[in-house]
């Protein structure tokens, strides 16, 4: 299978470190507030991945928790929770999150706060290897020092100094250093504070992710995720400190990076503000199966633009894969010509075309053959996670509707047709359709 490498710009066979068994680290959320559709878009591209990768290979999938940032000690504070009970309860939603949307747990999930000596080890190896220093209880690592900054990004320094508007202090030798620990602030919550050699503080963003991807996949492992956004400055300093903390280390070999989803253009991100949570639409009574096919139809590099319609177009999708018979323990499997597709660098919009296709195969010729073979593709894909009835919404408000329908049916015996009326209406925007029977019996379906 092959996959558009970052590292050389190039589509690349995936040639697997240790045979039969593939490593990959994806990075995972900062655990402050929900997460954005645009996440969202992010965790089911890697899960669709993982999907992939394990239908051939043993896969150690390796998805952080960052629970330790200056952004969950603000959040924290304006919500007046602790930062442990902020970060347990915005985990859990994420989980719930993940599971609406299709996506399977990671084989590991380390947490920032549970990996403190891991990382320590890391910035002590770099402080060692001449590529650290210590400056005003901070660590900084010293980009000068290492000749090959810059290879994932290829930018010149000059270039990603400007890009990542690094933040100028006079303790710095160069200002694109960046900081690997960094001492408590006055105030700060004591769960947000931990010991090291340099003083009581903190870690970095970066050297979070080296350390519990050296820990759990070794020091080069196979594939490296994430969005566009984190190409420069976060992967690009993983490497950096991977590669200096480790001799002769490669840290990632293959690195993958999935396009934004946009708002007219702009990045859905929490800074803009532009952002709308899964929780959101899920409430709202959006399928979480709809949401992960509106995302999946466009390339996984390309950048999606987000709207209605979008939405919309997937809810007639996924209204067909629903309708299809059920049969009972179809098994998640990807025929041959599926995975072709999707082992083309996650050539999904080749994918559903073709799963379309064997839908309206299907629907001429009712063939049983095809209709296993097609709920397996449609499964592994990562769809039909809920049974008929809760897709379709009939388990819910089913109640509801049936005592609507007997008081719009004494309403007409009692002859107050302007409630009968009413009545209907109700149904309508409630997106009911009724239908009247001869003998006097009503009849409902959803639209
Ligand atoms: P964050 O919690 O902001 O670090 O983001 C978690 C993951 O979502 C990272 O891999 C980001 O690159 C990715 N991400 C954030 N915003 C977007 C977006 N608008 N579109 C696609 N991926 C995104
Ligand atoms: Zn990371």
């Amino acid at each position: 299978m092959k996959f558009y490498n970052t590292k050389n710009k190039k589509q690349q066979e995936l040639e697997p470190l240790s045979g039969n068994i593939v490593s990959m680290y994806v990075c995972g959320p900062t655990v402050y507030a929900s997460p954005h559709l645009g996440n969202a878009r992010s965790a089911i591209i890697y899960d669709l991945l993982y999907r992939v990768l394990r239908a051939k290979y043993e896969v150690n999938y390796v998805r952080n928790i960052t629970d330790v940032d200056d952004k969950i000690n603000a959040a924290a504070k304006e919500n007046g929770e602790s930062i442990s009970d902020l970060t347990e309860r915005v985990t859990q939603d994420f989980h719930r999150i993940m599971a609406a949307l299709g996506c399977l747990p990671p084989t590991h999930e380390p947490r920032v706060t549970e990996n403190i000596p891991e990382i320590i080890e890391v910035i002590s190896s770099l402080i060692k290897n001449g590529h650290a220093y210590e400056a005003e209880g901070h660590v900084l690592f010293d980009v000068g020092s290492y000749k090959d900054y810059g290879c994932l990004a290829r930018r010149s320094v000059d270039e990603m100094q400007a890009g990542a508007r690094v933040e100028i202090a006079p303790y710095k030798k160069n200002a694109a250093d960046f900081v690997l620990w960094k001492p408590a602030s006055e105030g700060d919550d004591e769960s947000a504070k931990f010991a090291s050699p340099w003083g009581i503080g903190r870690p970095g963003w970066h050297i979070e992710c080296t350390a519990m991807s050296t820990k759990f996949l070794g020091e080069t492992y196979d594939i490296h995720g994430g969005g566009l956004d984190l190409v420069f400055p976060h992967h690009e300093n993983e490497v950096a400190q991977g590669v200096c903390a480790h001799e002769d280390s490669e840290y990632a070999r293959m690195w993958i990076h999935n396009g934004f989803l946009t708002v007219d253009g702009e990045k859905m991100s929490k800074s803009l503000g532009n952002f709308t949570t899964v929780s959101e639409l899920l409430d709202k009574g959006v399928n979480g199966d709809i949401i992960r096919y509106a995302f999946l139809t466009a390339h996984y590099r390309q950048p999606l633009d987000w709207n209605e319609k979008l939405l919309y177009d997937a809810k007639n999708t996924m209204d067909k894969f629903y309708r299809l018979p059920e049969i009972e323990d179809a098994a998640a499997k990807a025929d041959d010509e599926l995975s072709s597709y999707l082992e083309d660098d996650l050539n999904t919009s080749k994918a559903f075309a073709y799963i379309n296709q064997q839908i309206s195969d299907y629907n001429k010729s009712n063939d049983a053959e095809l209709l296993t073979k097609l709920l397996g593709n449609i499964k592994f894909m990562g769809f039909l996670n809920y049974s008929v009835d809760e897709y379709f919404g009939r388990a819910d408000d089913d109640a509801e509707i049936d005592e609507l329908i007997a008081a719009r049916k004494k309403a007409k015996q009692d002859k107050d047709f302007a409630e009968a009326d009413n009545i209907r209406k109700k149904l309508d925007a409630l997106g009911i359709i009724i239908e009247d029977n001869r003998d006097g019996s009503t009849e409902w379906r959803r639209k």
